[in-house]
C-alpha cells in the first residue's frame, strides 16, 4: 500500500508547452490520474510555461485538446478554464506565465534572508573551473560570484545559496533517496539571463500555493527532488510534498526517448485513426503496467494502480 496522505490529497498534471503531447506525457497522466482515482487524490492541471522563448501558445492549445481528446479531466483548472483566457488566481487553474508576480515576490523572500545574490557567470567558464560534465552527470556550480559583489542591474541571473544539507525522502515507487544539492548543481538559478524564472523556483512555489502534496512524475527529474525539498523548506513550506518517480518509456539502450528520437506525438496517432483506448494501452504497456498493448479505457486506470 502507497503511504499517501489521507484524501482528497492533491497532485498535479503539469506539462510544458514547448512542444506536443507525446506516449511519455501520457505514461505521466495515466500515473497522475490512475493513482488519483485509485487512491483518493485531485488532479490540478498546470500550464509549466516559465520558459517563456521557448513555450508556444499554439502547443498549449494542442495539449489542452488532446487531453480532452485522451478523456483527461482535472478536478480543478479544467482544459475549459485555461481557453477562458487569463485565469484567477491560484490554486487552480495556473500558468506560470501569469504567476511572475508570485515568483518575483519568493525571491524577493529568499533574498531578504540573505540568500540570493546576481551571477554573470556563463555555462562555458563555468565548465573551466569545475570541468565538463561526464554524460548523464550535471554541471556544479562552484559558488564563483557568491562574494563578488556582482552590480545586480548588470545581469538578470538571480542565484540562490543552498547550503550543505543531505536531504532525505522517500520515494513512493524508489524507497528512500539521500540527495546532497550543494555536491550536485550547487547554488540554484532562480531566474536566467533571459528574464525566464527557472523551473526549480517556479515549481516550488506553484506545488506550495497549489497546497500539492504528492507529486507524480517521471523518474527523469528524480535528481531534482532533493534541491526542490531544500527550496521549499527556505520558503517556509513545513512539510514538503511527497513524491512518486515512475518509469520513462526508454530506448533499448536505456536512455530517455525523445521526440526527434521517435516519441510519437499524440497528436500524431490520432491523425492515423487511433482510438484513444489504444494510444492509452499502448502508453501503459511501454512502462509495463500491462504485459501487452490492448485498448485500455480512462475508466480501467485506477484498477490498474489497485492490484
Ligand atoms: N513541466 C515538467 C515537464 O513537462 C514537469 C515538471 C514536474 O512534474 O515537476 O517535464
Amino acid at each position: 500500500m502507497l503511504d499517501l496522505p489521507p484524501p482528497p490529497w492533491r497532485t498535479r498534471f503539469a506539462p510544458a508547452p514547448t512542444g506536443y503531447l507525446h506516449l511519455g506525457h501520457v505514461v505521466n497522466a495515466i500515473y497522475v490520474w490512475g493513482l488519483a482515482r485509485a487512491f483518493g487524490g485531485r488532479v490540478l492541471l498546470r500550464v509549466e510555461d516559465h520558459d517563456h522563448i521557448r513555450s508556444r501558445p499554439q502547443y498549449e492549445a494542442a495539449l489542452l485538446d488532446d487531453l480532452d481528446w485522451l478523456g483527461f479531466e482535472p478536478a480543478a483548472g479544467t482544459t475549459a478554464d485555461f481557453r477562458r483566457g487569463p485565469p484567477p488566481r491560484s490554486p487552480s487553474p495556473l500558468r506560470q506565465s501569469d504567476n511572475g508576480e508570485r515568483y518575483a515576490a519568493a525571491l524577493d523572500r529568499l533574498d531578504r534572508a540573505g540568500l540570493v545574490y546576481p551571477c554573470t557567470c556563463t555555462r562555458r567558464q563555468i565548465a573551466e573551473r569545475v570541468g565538463s560534465p561526464e554524460r548523464g552527470e550535471e554541471l556544479r556550480y562552484p559558488g564563483t560570484c557568491r562574494h563578488r559583489n556582482v552590480d545586480p542591474a548588470t545581469t538578470a541571473v538571480r542565484r540562490v545559496f543552498l547550503e550543505r544539507r543531505e536531504i532525505r525522502f522517500t520515494d513512493l515507487a524508489l524507497g528512500e533517496q539521500v540527495q546532497v544539492p550543494a555536491e550536485q548543481c550547487g547554488d540554484l538559478v532562480a531566474r536566467d539571463r533571459e528574464g525566464n524564472w527557472s523551473y526549480q523556483l517556479a515549481v516550488v512555489v506553484d506545488d506550495f500555493e497549489q497546497g500539492v502534496d504528492v507529486v507524480i512524475r517521471g523518474a527523469d527529474l528524480l535528481d531534482s527532488t532533493g534541491r526542490q525539498i531544500q527550496l521549499a523548506a527556505l520558503l517556509g513550506r513545513a512539510e514538503p510534498p511527497r513524491f512518486l518517480h515512475h518509469p520513462l518509456i526508454l530506448r533499448p539502450d536505456g536512455f530517455k526517448l525523445s521526440k526527434s528520437e521517435g516519441d510519437t506525438g499524440v497528436g500524431e496517432l490520432r491523425d492515423a485513426g487511433w482510438s484513444r483506448e489504444r494510444v492509452l494501452g499502448e502508453a501503459a504497456a511501454r512502462v509495463g503496467l500491462l504485459d501487452a498493448p490492448r485498448p485500455l479505457a480512462v475508466d480501467e486506470l485506477a484498477a490498474l494502480f489497485r492490484r
